[in-house]
């Protein structure tokens, strides 16, 4: 297992986010965590990313004990994520938005730099290609069309050269046709790179079109994971949370 979450919970206050939560992310998997608003599918998130320390339980990646690192540190080990508020500068180019996070990731201080301008201009444009952003390079990051300013943030998790990806809705607000296009573009680009990921996705045909594996988040409880096949044929999750009458 690349990730493995052991009984991993988070109350907040007298709320129960996630509660016992075990997780696993194989090499080169997709799977995708849904369930209805509330869920506990972000806060999941930040538990494993560091950005929110679990009360119980324990994250594992690639054999080691990252329960409670910070979020710099494990972002370091190849965790890469983006995050359900879009988390870009508004102010930067897109190009300089993705070689920002390039020179963070490479620990490079462009202050020390007369000119660092085009530095790992050619990488930067590379992962604004693979995120369908190759003809934005000089937009605004404020200026984009929402749904490049959520591929951006792809791109910008790409910088980091992450082994595992999180994307928390990576299609949130946009169109049906928009959204399976940019799972396919996601799928294409965790392919090519042969890298694992795990999403948030609200769109059923997306989510059981192309995970691996589905894992149901209710009530900050994991009530079911499977193959989508699987999922398909469970009676509680049809009734949870797919509904009768819907897919
Ligand atoms: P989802 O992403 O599945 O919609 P979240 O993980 O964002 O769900 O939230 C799970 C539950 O935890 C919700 O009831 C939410 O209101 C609560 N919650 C999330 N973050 C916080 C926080 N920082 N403080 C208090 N409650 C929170
Ligand atoms: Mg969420």
């Amino acid at each position: 297992m690349l990730l493995e979450a052991k009984g991993i919970s988070k109350s907040f206050g007298g709320l129960s986010a996630v509660s016992e939560v075990d997780l696993t992310i194989g090499q080169e998997e997709l799977v995708s965590i849904i369930g209805p608003n509330g869920a506990g599918k972000s806060t999941l998130f930040n538990l494993i990313t560091g950005h929110i320390r679990p009360d119980k339980g324990t994250v594992t990646y690639k054999g080691e004990d990252i329960t409670g690192r910070k979020p710099y540190d494990i972002s370091r080990l190849g965790i890469g994520r983006s995050f359900q508020k879009l988390n870009i500068f508004p102010r930067l180019t897109a190009f300089q938005n993705v070689q920002a996070a390039l020179f963070s990731a490479q620990k490079i201080n462009r202050k020390l730099f007369a000119d660092a301008s085009r530095m790992l201009g050619d990488e930067a444009e590379e992962i604004l290609e693979s995120v369908g952003l190759g003809g934005r390079s000089d937009t605004l990051g404020g200026l984009l069309a929402h749904g490049d300013q959520k591929r951006l943030e792809i791109g910008i998790a790409l910088a980091l050269n992450p082994e595992l990806l999180l994307l928390d809705e990576p299609t949130q607000g946009m169109s049906p046709g928009e959204t399976v296009e940019t799972t396919e573009l996601i799928r294409g680009l965790v392919r090519a790179r042969h890298i694992s990921l795990a999403f948030v996705e609200h769109d059923m045909s997306v989510v059981f079109g192309i995970s691996d594996r589905i894992n149901v988040l209710h009530q900050g409880m994991l009530i079911f994971s499977g193959k989508p096949e699987e999922v398909r044929a469970n009676d509680e999750v049809q009734r949870i949370y797919l509904g009768k009458g819907e897919k």
